[in-house]
């Protein structure tokens, strides 16, 4: 009796999930590419489903954060990051900016603010110059921990820009951005580049010590606080309204001429 028990019940559920795992396949496109491991780029990938489980984590389980992912398709239907996979489905996830040739596309991927805001993770100090140079309002600090980034982000609607794709795996963050050049001056073309933002006019000068507003002002209101000499080569002066600090034609300006040129150029 115990054993026709045990085979009846057996034949009643010849899928049971928990038993049987079944099979998906998922094809990452584009710069996504950029986190498989060679062996996985640009192909299918089999994966077991034995679990109740939303796309998006399988995504990030795979090593791709959910801040590099727009448009995802499950058996040519274009579906949100929380939809649940099932055996059978073939997946295609798409970057930002690559569009598979489908109606009623679903997009993941959070429009960034405008104007465009940033912060930086600590290890990105020299970036955050380069870019306050160029006008965009960019946070950083050399000891924000993991915790406060995230924060940051999410509370202030900023970009995350990191080189740590676990960060940017955090479900509090929604706009992100993994940095892949390590040397800052290939990191700012990179960043102009994914963001689209060459031709950006900023409002404001920015410091880059602080990220406040440079306004112009007097020379004679700031003149004790000049060294010698550029107080008598020097006529148009700028002050941080935050941080005070002082700039001057020679300095700031030049610098961020030289700055855009390399940066513009081929
Ligand atoms: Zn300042």
């Amino acid at each position: 009796m115990l054993l026709f028990d045990g085979l009846s019940t057996r034949a009643e559920r010849p899928y049971d999930e928990g038993m049987m795992p079944n099979l998906l396949k998922i094809q990452f496109h584009g710069k996504l590419n950029d986190f498989l491991s060679g062996d996985r780029k640009g192909t299918y990938i089999e994966h077991p489903v034995q679990k109740r489980r939303s796309v998006k984590d399988l995504i990030e389980s795979l090593g791709v954060p959910h801040t590099e992912v727009d448009i995802i398709v499950v058996n040519h239907q274009s579906v949100s990051f929380d939809f649940i996979l099932f055996g059978g489905a073939v997946l295609e996830v798409y970057p930002s900016g690559k569009t598979p040739p489908l109606e009623a596309l679903i997009h993941n991927a959070v429009p960034i603010p405008e104007p465009p805001r940033f912060v930086l993770d600590v290890h990105l100090g020299k970036l955050a110059s380069y870019m306050r140079m160029l006008g965009f309002d960019t946070w950083y600090r050399n000891d924000y921990d993991d915790p406060e980034l995230a924060a940051i982000s999410s509370q202030q609607q900023r970009i995350l820009i990191t080189c740590d794709k676990r960060l940017l795996m955090r479900k509090k963050i929604l706009l992100g951005y993994f940095m892949r050049s390590r040397k800052p001056q290939q990191q700012i073309k990179e960043l102009l580049t994914h963001f689209n933002l060459f031709n950006y006019q900023p409002t404001h000068a920015l410091c880059i010590s602080c990220n406040g507003i440079i306004h112009a002002v007097n020379k004679e209101s700031i003149q004790e606080k000049l060294l010698p000499l550029t107080r008598e080569h020097y006529q148009t002066f700028y002050q941080c309204s935050d941080c005070k600090k002082i700039y001057w034609e020679g300095s700031h300006h030049t610098q961020m001429q030289q700055l855009i040129e390399r940066i513009k150029a081929p």
